[in-house]
Parts: C-alpha cells; structure tokens; sequence
C-alpha cells in the first residue's frame, strides 16, 4: 500500500512555505554522521550548557507535589506574575498578568500573535537577516512577509529610512529582534529611538520585539526594548521572550510575551484550540528560572566571549571570509563574498554561500547555515554555543579546506 501523501491532500497554505533550512542541514550533517564522517555541527542554536540544577530541582519538587495536570491555558497565576516581576525588574516594563502570556517556546507564542492578528494580504516587515521561522510564519498565518535587506554597512539592522520606506497602508506588523539571529547585532536605545520616531508616524503599524537573547551580551553593550525606550508605543508592542537560551532550557518549551490584553486574550483562544497548556512541569521550572539567580549567566558569557572571540579571530584570518563583532547572540554571520568564483579541488566552482556552505561540510566536515536561508547572501551562520576543542577544530578545519580553495 502506498502511504505517501499525495501532494494534492496538502492544503494550498503550505506550498509557500519551506521546511526549516537549519533543520535540513542538521538532517544532512546526521547523514553523513551516520556514514562515519566525524562531522563538527554548528548550524544548531542551542547553548551546550545544561539547564541550572536550582531549575531542575524545582521541576521535580513540582512533579512530587503534583503538578502533573492541565494549568490554565495560557500559563500559571504563578508564572505570569514571575513575568510579570521579570518584565518589570529587568525592562522597566509595567505589565498586569492579564497582559502575560505563556506558550510551548517562544516560537508558539510568536506564531500565536500572527494568526491571530493577520488577514489575507496583511504585511509584516521583517528585516533581513532575519530568524529563519519569520516569513514562513507569517506565511502560514495568511499574511505576507516583506523582507527589508539590512546590509553589513548598516550593522545588520533596520534604519529609520529603510523602515520608512517599507511602511504600508497594509504593514500590520515590525518584527524587531535584538540581540539578533543570525547576526548578534544588537539595537541601541538611539538605534530604537529612530525606529519609534518612524512608528509614531504610522499608528496602525504593532511591533513584534523577539527579546530571546536579551541576556547573552558582550563588550558592555546594553540591551534595550522598544516599549521601554518609547512608551508611546507600549500598547501597540507585543514583547516576546522566553527561557530557551538565556537558562540553557531549549527542551522544557517556555516561551512568553507581554502586550495589548485583548490581543493576549486572542493568542489564549488559538492556543486552547491547539494545544493547550504548555508543560505543568516546565511552567514550574520556568518561576525557578525566572525569580531564581542570574550569576551563573555572566560566568556562560564569559565562555561564550572567548568562543566567539576565538572564532572571530580565526575567520577574520581566513583569505576570503570576513567577519563583524557580534554585541550579544551566540553566532557569528561572516561573509564569504570573498570566496565566489574560487574553485574546489574537483573543479567546481563556489557560486554562492549554499555551496560554500556544501563544500564546507563536504570538505572541511563542519556543518553550517548558508546566510541565504537567513535572507541575506552570500554569508554564513555558525553558531559558537558548542564546546570549545570543537570550535577549535573546526576553524582550523575551515581555515585549511579554503586554502585548497584556488
Ligand atoms: N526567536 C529567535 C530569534 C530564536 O533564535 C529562537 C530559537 O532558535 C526562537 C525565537 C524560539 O525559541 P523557543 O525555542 O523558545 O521556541
């Protein structure tokens, strides 16, 4: 019997859509695992610590005491209000519980937002390089992503005139993520000034802020939010964050947001539809996270200093590629520009950043993301959350496949 879907069973929705390019080379780095290559993965954004044990402890005192069953829909009393004490401590932000929600990562709750906000033909800027997950969220959810090129002679990040220029009757949405995926560029509050000065022109215009990196920062750089920096705007901003990266909790899905009550009312009437609570437990160890010490945060970044420091010097030092300082995020996104037209040792010739990423896993076995996947060519992404001896490894890997490089 044949069990394969026919394409026609698949709704017209999903044709736009792309599976996750980091998922596919993670996919194809596996395989050739599988075939015994010893394979250094750096396309995975998931630091290497573990998650503290003062969080872990409190997700197994949650179980004994149990807290194994359906929460309310869209977190706990006791979760939002540690948001709601986060929100406030931490940004400077005043949120009511009523204006929390929680969801199964912050990817849920991200997608939530969209589909509960977005009409066929509805515009959500998105500046490139972006987190792989955006446009095709928004495609999903009916909406139509409009990718807004942020160059490397602008740091990666919207200007006020880009963004100008990018606003239409139809822009229902600004996705702004700092520090950000791919690139580590992070917004100054004068950067989110000129950016709110825009929007206070353009008062149909919400703001999705993805803050997932808030606290792995580098060099003094400050982090900022855009409903803190103009207050004007806090009730047309939905302020995502979640305890994935910042805690080491990539696999516990806790992802939430502060904004505009009747929107968090809508995101709870998507997910009661879909899947309910997030995990009991989790929610548990998410409080612990949330109103527990942060000390063993500034000890993480101090490892994730020297890492990106040792990656940058090793890429900057490599005929061909050429690397910006990251102000926060664990990945460096360095350009291979350098790099197209050379040829490969079996006589192919690297035409763009998917196939300098190809021959470096072919060649070099280190898997990367090619920075198109990211919306912006021809670059890379690696992630420097991986153990060090592996970093190392693979930049003298990569330094000496692209010497063969002619
Ligand atoms: N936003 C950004 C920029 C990310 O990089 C990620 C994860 O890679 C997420 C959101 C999703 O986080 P979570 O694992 O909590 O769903």
């Amino acid at each position: 019997m044949n069990t394969h879907f026919k394409p026609t069973r698949l709704s017209s929705r999903l044709s736009a859509v792309r599976p996750s390019p980091t998922i596919a080379i993670t996919r194809l780095a596996n395989e050739l695992r599988r075939q015994g290559r010893d394979i250094v993965g750096l396309s995975q954004g998931e630091p290497d610590f573990d998650t503290p044990s003062h969080v872990k402890e409190a997700a197994k005192a949650a179980i004994d005491a149990g807290a194994t069953k359906y929460t309310d829909v869209d977190g706990t009393p006791e979760l939002k209000r540690a948001i709601v004490g986060k929100f406030r401590n931490e940004n400077g932000l005043s949120y009511d519980v009523s204006q929390i929600s929680v969801g199964t990562g912050g990817k849920q709750v991200l997608y939530n937002a969209l589909c509960a906000t977005l009409d066929a033909g509805d515009e959500v800027i998105i500046p490139a390089p972006y987190w792989v997950s955006y446009p095709d969220m928004v495609l999903l959810a009916g909406g139509q992503p409009v990718i807004v090129p942020c160059g490397e002679a602008d740091g990666f990040k919207l200007s006020a005139p880009l963004l100008r220029a990018a606003i239409t009757p139809r822009t229902k949405w600004l996705v702004l993520n700092s520090p950000s995926n791919p690139t580590g560029a992070g917004y100054s509050v004068a950067d989110l000034r000129a950016i709110a000065d825009v929007l206070l022109d353009h008062p149909h215009v919400m703001v999705l802020t993805d803050d997932m990196y808030e606290h792995i920062r580098y060099d003094g750089w400050q982090f900022a939010t855009i409903a803190a920096v103009e207050p004007r705007l806090f009730d047309r901003v939905l302020t995502c964050n979640g305890v994935s990266k910042a805690y080491a909790m990539t696999g516990w899905r806790i992802g939430y947001a502060g904004g505009p009550a009747d929107l968090i009312a809508a995101m709870a009437t998507i997910q009661s539809q879909s899947t309910t609570n997030p995990s009991s437990v989790s929610q548990a160890a998410a409080v612990a996270a949330l109103t527990g010490p942060l000390d063993f945060l500034a000890e993480r970044n101090e490892v994730f200093r020297e890492r990106r420091d040792l990656c940058l010097a090793a890429f900057n030092g490599v005929d061909g590629l050429s690397c910006r300082t990251p102000d926060g995020a664990f990945y460096l996104f360095p350009s291979c520009r350098g790099m197209i037209g050379r040829k490969r040792q079996d006589g192919r010739i690297i035409e763009s950043d998917v196939d300098f990423a190809t021959f470096l896993l072919e060649e070099a076995n280190v898997a990367v993301v090619p920075g198109s996947a990211f919306g912006l060519a021809p670059f890379f992404r690696i992630s420097f959350a991986t153990a060090t001896e592996r970093l190392r490894v693979a930049c003298e890997r990569i330094a000496k496949a692209s010497s063969r490089l002619s």
